[in-house]
């Protein structure tokens, strides 16, 4: 069966300097929600930035639905939404017109009752209408989850979604992951934890210095290691 992601023997290397990426092959299924788990600099944001058309790989190839990322950008990009790590949002416009801009980027008209469902769907109804300037960072967040699901992706890669949120809205993301999972949405997340990992992926992918060295489904990944006697090597 052909993943609706197929990554084959990607490499990069950035300028002369580092080799981010070493020939990482992975093929993603529809429906199914994968974590990339490994420490600073392993690579996780560089294959996702691959994947997602924003960094031109050394070498080898990525098919998103079909289309390959380089010579069919366009088709490919329609598939993805991206919640990246760093938290980019207009600080005066309103919940609600960011979520509109965004979808205006993509070339989609509007539809404000699907953007009513999204915002729903991550508690942030009631602040529509608030800036986004005056929301705490988990609530941040979830602004660039709406945003990322503005078109109708089928496909969302989320980058260290819980990175410097506190353990109430780490489990609070679990549950929108949870619910996008209901609704078929494909999820690639990067992560540095295993307990988060274990809590929302289907299967997990163990990545250290730009090499995917297993992938694994999480159960049998949590079976073989344990959660307190995973051994292996990432320094
Ligand atoms: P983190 O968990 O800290 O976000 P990561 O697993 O996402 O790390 P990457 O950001 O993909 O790792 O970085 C992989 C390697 O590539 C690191 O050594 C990093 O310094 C390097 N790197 C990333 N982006 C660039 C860039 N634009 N130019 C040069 N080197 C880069």
């Amino acid at each position: 069966m052909t993943g609706i992601i197929e990554v084959e023997n990607l490499s990069k290397q950035y300028g002369s300097g580092t080799k981010a990426l070493s020939d990482v092959s992975l093929s993603i299924n529809e429906g199914e929600i994968i974590a990339l788990l490994g420490p600073n600099g392993a690579g996780k944001t560089t294959l996702i930035s691959i994947i997602c058309g924003l960094v031109v790989p050394t070498g080898g190839t990525v098919r998103v639905g079909g289309h390959d990322i380089r010579t069919d950008w366009r088709a490919a990009r329609k598939l993805i939404g991206l919640v990246p790590q760093e938290i980019t949002l207009e600080p005066f416009e309103t919940v609600m017109n960011c979520v509109r801009f965004t979808r205006g980027l993509y070339g989609e008209g509007p539809d404000d009752a699907y953007i009513e469902q999204i915002l729903r769907s991550l508690s942030l109804w009631d602040k529509r209408d608030a800036a986004t300037k005056e929301l705490s960072g988990g609530m941040k967040r979830r602004v660039l989850i709406a945003k990322a699901l503005a078109h109708r992706p089928k496909i969302l890669f989320l980058d260290e979604p819980t990175a410097g949120v506190d353990v109430a809205l780490r489990r609070g993301m679990w549950q929108v992951v949870e619910e996008l999972r209901r609704e078929g949405v494909t999820i690639i997340l990067t992560t540095h934890y295993l307990e988060e990992a274990e809590a929302m992926a289907d299967r997990v992918g163990v990545i250290n210095k730009g090499q995917l060295l297993l992938v694994k489904p999480t159960a049998e990944l949590m079976g073989e290691f344990g959660k307190k006697t995973l051994t292996i090597e990432l320094d």
